[in-house]
């Protein structure tokens, strides 16, 4: 674990152990300035030398993953989720403001197509996904240096699907080239077994005419099998199994498919401007995977592909125990009444006691964040990673344990040992 360090202009240096850290802070030298992740700024000027650390993103559309990696090793984690509520609210505000011009001004003449979206709009809900994906990044920057920036856009290089010599590309198992094509073949052949169908069953990579009977390694002679299906082919070619079409499909290369999302490239967009386009980099699934299991060789799970993302080709880090997890919250809300005719005042103040909306709180023995306010003095409180009403009460004393951060909720939680299974193709033939 490291403690992050700013300088006395508040310029982010490298992380430093929490020993040395312990000894700044006892003498008076450096002072606390964030909580989680642990930052301190230093009192005293120093020679800034600097060597700036590797970012890794997993972009997603409900959890985002970064990393970071300073002097080779893995310094920060986290897991930022995002919001999902944004479009529901938007539906319910703009709900409620028909019904209250229907009400208030009944004659207006309908006033309709009467906006303009400019350039690159996206809808709200990702607009917010996509802003909160930057955010972390800026995030990361505020503590560390950052240099080199990774985004994964999508399982596998779309523009390289263009080029007809895929076809020829050989399969090779464990290598770069051979995780590139098993992405592949699994997008050729839409993930489903080409003898029966089967989806959603461990499939393996199938020769159309077998190894054994001078098939080839090729793009061209691969497709995917269920077990079962594979064992039945034996030593057929797929024609002789009664399946003339998978041959000819196979002799086709996939065309462009895959794109890659609006709002993944006004991620990279957005990174690229504020980090600058050479410090910005794409990769892809295939890519990640590759590095995690050959390089890092590490079971596969969201902190892990973060990492792998941030680390290089050949290079060997080791994931951190603590992952932050990061909770992307609203910045309060308009509504003053509730109840079926609008009968009941719901506001309470913004401090109620001194406690705000969403700070982490101990109370009765657990911990939980404040999700609501009583105008006498009583909050609800709810469980931080499901968001299950844990109480509500009036509290003699409330302990704060942290407040928001930047309109997040920050925790630090362990690494569950989560280890999904690989998805995708093994290879039998
Ligand atoms: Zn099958």
């Amino acid at each position: 674990m490291k403690v992050f360090v700013l300088s006395n202009e508040g310029k982010p240096l490298m992380p430093t152990t929490p020993r040395r850290a312990r000894v700044w802070l006892k003498a008076k030298r450096a002072r606390v300035v964030l909580q989680g992740p642990f930052t301190i700024r230093l009192r005293f000027a120093t020679r800034q030398h600097v060597q700036p650390a590797k970012v890794g993103i997993d972009t997603g559309s409900k959890v985002v993953g970064t990393a970071a990696i300073a002097n080779g090793e893995v310094v920060f984690q986290a897991e930022v989720h995002l919001r999902d509520d944004i479009a529901e609210k938007m539906t319910r505000r703009r709900q409620h403001r028909r019904n209250r011009r229907a009400r208030k001004t009944r004659y207006r003449a309908a006033r309709y197509d009467n906006r303009r979206r400019p350039d690159g709009w996206l809808p709200p809900s990702l607009h917010s996904k996509a802003e909160a994906t930057v955010k972390s990044v800026h995030f990361i920057a505020s503590f560390l240096p950052v240099g080199r920036v990774t985004v994964e856009v999508g399982r596998f290089a779309t523009q390289r699907m263009q080029n007809p010599d895929i076809a020829h590309l050989e399969y090779q198992q464990g290598d770069l080239q051979g995780y590139f094509l098993r992405e592949y073949i699994l997008e050729k052949w839409q993930r489903r077994c080409a003898y029966c169908g089967a989806r959603e069953v461990p499939l393996e990579i199938e020769h159309i005419v077998p190894k054994s009977r001078g098939g080839s390694n090729r793009a061209s002679n691969l497709t995917l099998a269920c077990h079962a299906c594979n064992q039945r082919k034996g030593q057929q070619t797929a024609a002789e199994f009664g399946f003339l079409d998978v041959q000819a499909k196979a002799r086709v290369p996939l065309k462009d498919a895959a794109h890659v999302s609006s709002l993944k490239s006004r991620v990279v967009q957005n990174l690229q401007a504020v980090f600058g386009e050479s410090q910005v980099s794409i990769t892809y699934g295939y890519e990640t995977r590759y590095k995690r299991i050959q390089g890092l060789g590490l079971p596969k799970s969201h902190a892990n592909d973060t990492v792998a993302i941030a680390c290089e080709i050949g290079e060997v880090v080791k994931p951190l125990e603590m992952v932050h997890q990061i909770r992307c919250l609203g910045r309060g809300h308009y509504q003053r009444f509730n109840g079926l005719h609008s009968e009941h005042k719901c506001w309470a103040p913004h401090k109620v006691r001194g406690f705000k909306l969403y700070e982490l709180v101990k109370a009765k023995g657990g911990v939980g964040y404040i999700a609501g306010r009583r105008e006498k003095g009583a909050f609800v409180i709810k469980d931080v990673p499901g968001g299950k009403k844990l109480l509500e009460f009036t509290p003699r004393k409330l302990v704060r344990v942290v407040r928001p951060t930047q309109g997040w909720m920050i925790t630090r939680q362990p690494v569950l040992n989560s280890i999904s299974k690989e998805g995708g193709a093994s290879s039998h033939s």
